[in-house]
């Protein structure tokens, strides 16, 4: 069988992307199961770039095909932040309280509705080019946490055509309307 890396540690997100690509009949293997460490700098400009630089860094490794994404919020009324920077929005990397509470500082100068959206890129490399695939799952920010299923900003974030936020949403629901799933059923067929 087939091998492909994915480029991240994150076992949700391995599980979905798993769970999209199973018709391809691939073995995912993720940088959680080598046991070898590698640090990769999100240096990138764009969504896009980030993932390259991932699906890079792990192929040029370990020479095996390579998918990998990046993904984050982006809301309207704060021109696009916080962007690339969503998981260290706050300052510290993966602090989902701290860039909830600052997101909500941001906004509070700002009138309802804050539009926002989630955007992901992914990206499949095997050493001569990158295919590229980007989704988005628009929606609206709200004042107040609500719900405990999802990650990151999904508390705070309520799914265009929902009246819940997309973590108050089972998550098989979030799943298939999410920015990664759309970029990744893309991919799927670019690797076909
Ligand atoms: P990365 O793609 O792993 O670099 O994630 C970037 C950051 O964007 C995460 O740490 C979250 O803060 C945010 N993010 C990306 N996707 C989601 C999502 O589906 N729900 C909530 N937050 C998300």
């Amino acid at each position: 069988m087939k091998k492909i890396i994915f480029a991240t540690k994150n076992k949700g997100k391995v599980r979905e992307v798993e769970d999209i690509l199973k018709e391809l009949h691939v073995k995912i293997i993720s940088l959680a199961d080598i046991n070898e460490s590698i640090d990769i700098e999100e240096t990138g400009s764009t969504f896009e770039e980030n993932a390259k630089i991932k699906a890079k860094q792990v192929y040029d490794k370990f020479k095996i095909p390579t998918i990998a994404d990046d993904s984050g919020l982006v809301v309207e009324q704060l021109n696009g932040a916080p962007g690339i920077y969503s998981a260290r929005y706050a300052g510290e990397d993966g602090n989902d309280a701290a860039n909830n509470k600052k997101l909500l500082k941001e906004l509070e100068k700002f009138p309802e509705p804050h539009l926002a959206k989630f955007v992901c890129a992914a990206v499949y490399y095997e050493g001569k080019e990158f295919h590229t695939a980007t989704g988005e799952m628009k929606g609206r920010i709200i004042h107040e946490e609500r719900g405990t299923n999802g990650f990151g900003y999904d508390p705070l974030f309520i799914p265009e055509g929902y009246d819940v936020t997309s973590a108050e949403l089972p998550p098989e629901v979030k799943n298939s309307i999410s920015h990664r799933h759309k970029a990744f059923v893309k991919l799927k067929e670019m690797i076909e």
